[in-house]
């Protein structure tokens, strides 16, 4: 449904993206991951037509849309801080791209209380945006961009300013608003978690390059190279029989015993981080919901999972 064919960006030298490639199918969610700098929004902005390519092709629907313009594209935007209009009401706001389309009056109360109604905002119209808490201004901003049905919605980091439980309830929002109407995203972020969670696919990114572009899962069970897996959260990288390779924590079990030190536990909710030195001086993270489970200072036995043992391909680790 929108692809990005081999597209090339350089700033002043600086390669904002370099022969980029990613496929997103209609319907699906597809999480742009990587770190600052990568060219996550570079990417964004060239899929809505704010940036120009050097290189390579835009296309949506099998149609070449690379020298279309923006405001022609049918695609929305959502980036970080919504940036409401601020003497706007709710409603005001939401209808902002309807009535720019010249959609009439009554067409767009209907339209503008429908998209309310989808993000959990019925009866919001008349509020001054000013009134509104941040994880309000985000769904209003995420309304406004969803009352024009774009054929694709592009979000930038749109959780970024949130915090805490309200970033995990806007996250499990967004997730269900896509899933209700069918909607094709593209949703860059650089937080592993919220790819994870809103990501049909992941693609991560590195100085320009899609690295990897995998389901959730098997990003997790099959990181490509060793600085995705550390991207990924995963520490457990070593030398197996001549062989580099990552272990994911969830593969290495404790069980009693007196063969490593455990140097610090950690709960992060309902599972607990457990970082073990060997006698050799190797360190080993492990995962574990039991309650029952080791303290610092204490001495445990590992075990390896071999399913949990990944072989990594050669990439020199960057920085
Ligand atoms: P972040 O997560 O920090 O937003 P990002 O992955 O979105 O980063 P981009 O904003 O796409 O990365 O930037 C990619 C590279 O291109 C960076 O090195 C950035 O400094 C550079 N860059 C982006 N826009 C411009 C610009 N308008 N002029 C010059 N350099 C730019």
């Amino acid at each position: 449904m929108l692809r990005v064919d081999n597209v090339s960006v350089a700033f002043d030298g600086c390669q904002a993206l370099a022969g980029t490639r990613i496929e997103v199918a209609e319907g699906e969610t597809l999480a742009v991951l990587g770190p600052s700098g990568s060219g996550k929004t570079t990417l964004l902005r060239v899929i809505a037509g704010l940036t120009r390519p050097d290189c390579g092709r835009v296309l949506l629907d099998g149609r070449d849309v690379t020298a279309v313009p923006a405001h022609a594209r049918g695609i929305g935007l959502m980036f970080q801080d919504g940036v409401l209009f601020p003497h706007r009401d709710v409603a005001g706001n939401v209808e902002f791209g309807l009535r720019i389309a010249g959609v009439p009056r009554e067409q767009r109360r209907r339209r503008v209380a429908e998209v309310l109604e989808l993000v959990g905002l019925r009866g919001f119209e008349q509020r001054p945006v000013a009134t509104l808490s941040g994880g309000e201004q985000q769904r209003v901003a995420l309304s406004r961009a969803l009352a024009p049905a774009p054929r694709a919605l592009l979000l930038d980091e749109p959780l970024g300013s949130l915090d805490g439980p309200l970033r995990a309830r806007l996250l499990d929002d967004l997730a269900e608003v896509f899933e209700a109407i069918g909607l094709t995203a593209v949703h860059v972020t650089h937080d592993v978690g919220e790819a994870f969670a809103l990501g049909h696919r992941v693609a991560v990114m590195l100085e320009g390059r899609v690295v990897q572009c995998a389901p959730p899962d098997e990003l997790w069970t099959r990181p490509r190279d060793e600085w995705t897996a550390r991207f990924l959260g995963m520490t457990n990288v070593c030398e197996l029989d001549g062989r580099r390779v990552v272990v994911r924590p969830e593969a290495v079990r404790l069980r009693r015993g007196d063969d490593v030190t455990v140097l610090s536990v950690e709960r992060r909710g309902a599972v607990v981080h457990v970082r073990v030195r060997g006698d050799d001086g190797d360190e080993f993270e492990a995962v574990t919901t039991e309650l029952d489970h080791p303290r610092a200072g204490g001495r445990v036995t590992i075990d390896i999972d071999p399913a949990g043992v990944v072989e990594l391909e050669e990439r020199p680790s960057p920085g």
